[in-house]
């Protein structure tokens, strides 16, 4: 992509006054910015479209938002918040959904994980090749992040802007306002499609600066610092691990929204249990079981559903059905019946076993 001829920029001021027809109207800049809806990038966003430059921000959906109920945006912030607040007329969002594609780049990034299973540095290049496309599309000036020089350890170091904006083919196109007058001027500084003098120096982890420019822009609700998605919590990252670990085969959005429920029982490379926790994830599992599943449940005492997944043998049938037993109300050491159904198949068993011991159970926790 080429950034606009200088005549075509807004700074533009050779409007001849010569006769003829009425020359057009100065074209408006446009930026395409990433909007995960922190802070820093609502201020970035502000930032130029203060200087009249229209922002075409994006707000890209994974499968791995924080809440297990809608798909949060990336860096788990609420995305339809984060739309409805952006009312300056300067500015348009788009929420965009990575799915599939964003999933296999996860399960193997080629720039690796970070201190769980995000991997931010493929994450941002991903994002960045989309906004550029729809940069090209719109014949838009550059692009932009929220991103502050210091702030994150893995993604946003000098070294690493550099590398993902070499990633993305866009060296020197990718503007920072929050931290720009740290950095080299982009093009677009150059040009004088942005006024750098108007950027700003931000760096390190302290909020205080942010703080006093959402101050300035009077903004009403000030979202909180968040950690990220669900690739950046321990918990979460343990389970999806374990699937990446153990499945052969392709794992969608089913697959890793099931991880956000329940209680995971690893009972073999090939078979794995999953327990509600309470009605409402009892109800939820069955949404989740497809043909070939097994669904477990207490037949004698009141006890939660489980969901298995997986080719068990008989031990690892008896086992899972064990583990259910240990999380109902069933006496621990008196035997209890437990059904058995495939699902998709009209019949069922029925297998009598006892609790399985706690420390059994918790060695096989993921
Ligand atoms: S925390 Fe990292 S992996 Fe998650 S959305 Fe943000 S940049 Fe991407």
């Amino acid at each position: 992509m080429s950034l606009p001829h200088e005549s075509d920029s807004p700074i533009s001021t050779s409007l001849s006054p010569a006769a003829g027809p009425p020359a057009a109207p100065p074209r408006r800049a446009q930026a395409v910015a990433l909007l995960s809806g922190g802070l820093d990038s609502i201020l970035a966003v502000r930032l130029i479209a203060e200087q009249g430059i229209h922002v075409n921000a994006l707000t890209f959906m994974t499968h791995f938002g924080c809440s297990a109920g809608i798909e949060g945006s990336s860096c788990g912030h609420d995305p339809r918040k984060v739309a409805e607040g952006m009312t300056n007329p300067n500015i348009t969002v788009r929420l965009c959904h990575l799915g599939q594609e964003y999933i296999d780049m996860v399960r193997n990034p080629k720039h690796g994980w970070g201190k769980n299973m995000n991997p931010c540095v493929d994450c941002r290049i991903m994002m960045l090749n989309y906004a550029k496309e729809y940069l090209r599309e719109i014949g838009g000036d550059f692009l932009m992040t929220g991103e502050v020089l210091g702030q994150r350890p893995m993604s946003q170091r000098l070294d690493a802007f550099r590398m993902v904006d070499r990633a993305v083919g866009m060296v020197g196109r990718i503007l920072r306002p929050l931290s720009a007058k740290l950095l080299q001027p982009t093009l677009a500084e150059q040009e004088g499609i942005v006024d750098r003098e108007k950027l700003c120096d931000i760096h390190g982890r302290s909020r205080r600066p942010q703080l006093e420019l959402a101050k300035r822009f009077a903004l009403k609700e000030i979202p909180q610092p968040a950690g990220g998605c669900l690739l950046t919590d321990p918990r979460f990252s343990e389970k999806l691990r374990d699937l990446f670990d153990h499945e052969t085969g392709a794992i969608v959005g089913d697959d890793i929204h099931l991880l956000k429920i329940g209680r995971h029982i690893r009972l073999g490379a090939a078979w794995k249990l999953v327990v509600g926790r309470d009605q409402g994830e009892n109800e939820r599992l069955e949404g989740f079981a497809r043909p070939g599943d097994v669904w477990m449940e207490a037949i004698d005492h009141v006890g939660p559903c489980a969901l298995g997944r997986g080719t068990p043998d008989e031990e690892g049938l008896i086992t899972a059905a064990r583990v259910v037993l240990r999380y109902g109300k069933a006496p621990k050491d008196q035997p209890a019946r437990v059904l058995v159904r495939r699902v998709g198949a009209e019949e069922h068993s029925v297998l009598t076993v006892t609790a399985i011991e706690q420390e059994t159970l918790e060695a096989m926790r993921v």
